[in-house]
């Protein structure tokens, strides 16, 4: 396990915290959702009560950097601030020697929030000196940036070289699941895909052929599977490059013993609209002026009973363009059979999170990362670079 705030003495010191305040804003900058502000309270609150100097760093968006009002965190300051019922204080640029100033005068328990990382480019460019400005403002190091942690950025990776780093609660949270559905699952454990990115997701069944038992597949990633073991798939999305490697992992699968179950039926549109006519063909046999949406009935009552049955479940990608009301039907009933499974589940990416929020059964769900692509990196069976910074205990 890795060094968590619990391993190291942070009373009275400089405690720079990067989090992952990349909130939905709207145009009146009123914050949409603060489960990102929430998931750090635990974090912050222990670094308070420990007499910690706590500088929190995050980005919001895309500015690409540049300076953009827009994208400010001084909002997520204020949610912070009200969530905590605590002062906050802000630097607008931590380049100006103003920002020195405001850390020496910090009484322990005292918190700081810096403005949006990304308003420097050399945050994403992972620059050194950019770096070092940063590690100079502090003693130690906390990671709790999950959903960052697979970037070599400055205030995640940089940084982290430089002086003493550990984990949040959340970033060990999430490790900690992560860690035991892949090391030490129980079985039946099935793993659930869909998306359209078929090659984010290849490698992942790759690594997870070690490991799991079934493969439940479903979404555009699914077409790419069915063309290859010559299927006509009609308009669906495919990925042509990746035939020959879909077909070797369905060999691989055979070899293993680990089911992989392809849709059996598709909800399928001629064409990729809100409002297109649907019309249900069996896998293999779609028109060559249509194209799969979403999984059928058919595939749905399968793929119940195989949740139904398993004590470890991970599900990362919707099984449909579940963003269009005709099209979600797939994607929100597993979501309803995954929340109704006892045994432990994860789910990560932010479409399979939001179906599930959508139908309002979250909570019963063991694990939601904050984390798409780190958790995929994780299930690549890859290291974080950022975590592996970090000394195990
Ligand atoms: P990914 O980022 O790879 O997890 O892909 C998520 C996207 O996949 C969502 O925006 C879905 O609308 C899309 N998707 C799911 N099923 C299909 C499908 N059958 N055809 C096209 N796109 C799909």
């Amino acid at each position: 396990m890795k060094k968590t705030i619990r391993d190291v003495d942070v009373t009275g010191k400089r405690v720079l915290v990067r989090v992952d305040y990349n909130v939905p804003i709207n145009n009146e900058l009123k914050i949409v959702d603060d489960t990102r502000i929430t998931a750090t309270l635990p974090t912050i609150n222990y670094l308070v009560e420990h007499g910690a100097k706590i500088i929190l760093c995050s980005h919001l968006g895309r500015p690409n950097g540049v300076v953009d009002s827009k994208l400010s965190l001084r909002p997520v300051l204020a949610r912070l601030s009200k969530l905590l019922d605590k002062s906050i204080s802000f630097a607008e640029d931590i380049m100006d020697k103003s920002t020195q100033e405001l850390v020496k005068n910090m009484q322990n328990g005292d918190i700081l929030m810096l403005e949006n990382i990304r308003f420097y480019k050399q945050e994403e460019a992972n620059n050194e000196a950019f770096a070092k400005k940063l590690a100079s403002l502090a003693d130690i190091f906390v990671l709790d940036a999950f959903a960052t942690a697979h970037r070599k950025h400055a205030s995640t990776y940089g940084v982290a070289k430089l002086i003493p780093a550990v984990c949040g609660f959340l970033v060990e949270q999430e490790l900690l699941m992560f860690d035991k559905v892949l090391n030490n699952p129980e079985h039946p454990f099935v793993a659930i895909l869909g998306g359209a990115k078929i090659a984010d997701k290849l490698p992942v069944i790759d690594n997870l052929l070690n490991k799991v038992d079934t493969i439940l597949i479903g979404g555009g990633m699914a077409y790419t599977f069915i063309k290859a073991i010559g299927g006509n798939v009609g308009m669906s999305i495919i990925d042509n490059t990746k035939l020959k490697l879909a077909s070797d992992i369905l060999d691989k699968a055979k070899e293993k013993g680990v089911k992989i179950i392809l849709p059996i039926d598709n909800v399928c549109a001629k064409e990729f609209s809100e409002d297109a006519e649907t019309k249900k063909f069996s896998s293999g046999f779609i028109a060559d002026n249509y194209q799969g949406m979403d999984i059928g009935p058919k595939t749905i009552k399968c793929f119940k009973k195989v949740i139904k049955k398993a004590r470890t479940i991970v599900w990362n990608g919707p099984l449909g363009v579940y963003e269009y009301e005709k099209f979600k039907r797939g994607t929100n009933k597993i979501a309803k059979y995954v929340a109704k499974n006892k045994g432990v589940s994860i789910i990560g990416g932010g479409d399979s999170i939001a179906a599930i929020q959508s139908i309002g059964v979250s909570k019963r769900v063991s694990h939601i990362s904050t984390g798409g692509g780190a958790s995929l990196m994780l299930l690549q069976g890859k290291k974080l670079p950022c975590i592996d910074l970090i000394e195990d205990v």
